[in-house]
């Protein structure tokens, strides 16, 4: 009999890892991959839609494009994880697995924040987006807040990335010096692993006067009054707020009982959880990295490789570093880059490439080659 994969969410750590033992593997497992979605679509792909660069249809990639050796994509909301039987119900079936992976990524507290779905908008997800798509153009003038409601957080240089391209929006509408830009930010930097990075952000709002307002996060939001209320109770009134709702995991993931502390706890080399066959990848553990696809990436490729090295009694992998390349909007059309590691030094530290029209490329093929990898070309 074939060795039962079950993956569980097929974003980047979840596509990653299927693509892997599929390459390595492909027709001798039998391998199970869920998403209650249709399609994928990358993080950085929300500021395209948001800011009406791109159509929601022109980001978003089909999962029925998948067509990889042992592969079944099954389109499904998962309603039950039991972690000890490797027993997985969903609306439409039951699967029992020799070899579970959890990839369900992050979801959205809104509801953590007071205020904040009656009064601002989010665009971390990605209906949020879309309706801020329709927002924008109809504000004019006043305040604007990216506000970080509590961390952890996706992608830790978004809230910056969207202040910076909130100004372009602006500025190309003509009405850049009828608006104020503020970023609420719980970190005493914008990327407090990359110094260089962080100083080269602060230096980008300096230039563009957009305030930064460190060490602080919005605890509600005050409809009527339009008013940020910060953790220590100071007030901002805004006319447009740009919300990072709190984060937390699924409902389904946080029902089966494998949370500590909100998250899914791994051993940092092989993201296995103390569940034998059981492995969390990405958003959804607490291993020390931030919420991001690269490093939801990197866990994907070190969990395959162990269950590889276990299923044909080869060599185990190098440890997971908790590295990973992450590009950053500057606005004005240039991409800077972060190259972070988080596990093999004594401390995390991260290097910094200048922000550059060239870099915009590297982007690209970065989503490029994943879709490549992931949906065939
Ligand atoms: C605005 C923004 C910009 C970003 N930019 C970047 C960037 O430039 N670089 C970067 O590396 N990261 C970026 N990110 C972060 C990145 O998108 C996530 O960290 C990454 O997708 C996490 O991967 P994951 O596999 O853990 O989870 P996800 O990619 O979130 O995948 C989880 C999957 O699980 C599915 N799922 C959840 N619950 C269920 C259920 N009950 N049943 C069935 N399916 C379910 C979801 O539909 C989803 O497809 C950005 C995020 C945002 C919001």
């Amino acid at each position: 009999m074939k060795t039962r994969v079950l993956v569980l969410g097929a974003g980047f750590g979840g596509l990653e890892l299927t693509s892997i033992l599929s390459e390595e593997m492909g027709d001798r497992l039998d391998l199970t991959l869920i998403d209650r979605n249709d399609s994928f679509y990358f993080g950085f792909s929300k500021f395209d839609v948001m800011f009406g660069h791109k159509t929601a249809d022109a980001v978003k990639l089909a999962y029925k494009r998948i067509v990889k050796p042992g592969v079944k994509f099954c389109c499904e909301t998962i309603t039950n994880i039991d972690p000890g039987a490797k027993r997985v119900t969903t609306d439409k079936a039951t699967y029992e697995a020799d070899i579970l992976v959890i990839a369900l990524g992050a979801d959205y507290d809104l509801a953590a924040t007071p205020g904040l779905a009656e009064g601002g908008n989010e665009f971390y997800s990605f209906k949020g987006a879309e309706r801020l798509r329709d927002v924008l153009p109809t504000f004019s003038k006043g305040k604007v807040i990216v506000g970080v409601c509590g961390a952890p957080f996706k992608c830790p240089p978004a809230p910056s990335e969207a202040a910076l391209l909130m100004h372009d929006h602006l500025l190309k509408r003509g009405i850049r010096n009828d608006c104020e830009i503020s970023i609420v930010m719980p970190f005493g930097l914008p990327i407090p692993p990359s110094p260089d990075t962080s100083k080269a952000l602060l230096h980008a709002f300096e230039e563009r006067n957009i305030k930064f307002i460190a060490k602080h996060s919005v605890k509600a939001i005050d409809p009527s009054r339009k008013v940020a209320v910060l953790d220590d109770g100071t007030e901002m009134p805004f006319d447009l707020f740009l919300g990072i709702p709190k984060h937390r995991v699924p409902d389904v993931v946080e029902k089966s009982g494998m949370t500590v502390n909100g998250w899914i706890p791994v051993e940092k080399t092989n993201l296995k959880t103390k569940y034998p066959g059981v492995y969390a990848i990405g958003d959804v553990n607490s291993v020390g990295t931030p919420k991001a696809g690269v490093f939801a990436e990197g866990a994907a490729k070190v969990a395959a490789k162990t269950i590889i090295a276990e299923l044909e009694k080869g060599e185990q992998p190098t440890p997971y570093r908790g590295d990973g390349v992450c590009y950053v909007e500057f606005g004005d059309g240039r991409v800077g880059k972060v190259n972070v590691d988080f596990f093999s030094g004594p401390a995390p530290f991260g290097s910094y490439t200048e922000a550059s029209v060239e870099l915009v490329a590297d982007k690209q093929y970065f989503g490029s080659s994943r879709e490549d990898r992931w949906f065939g070309k």
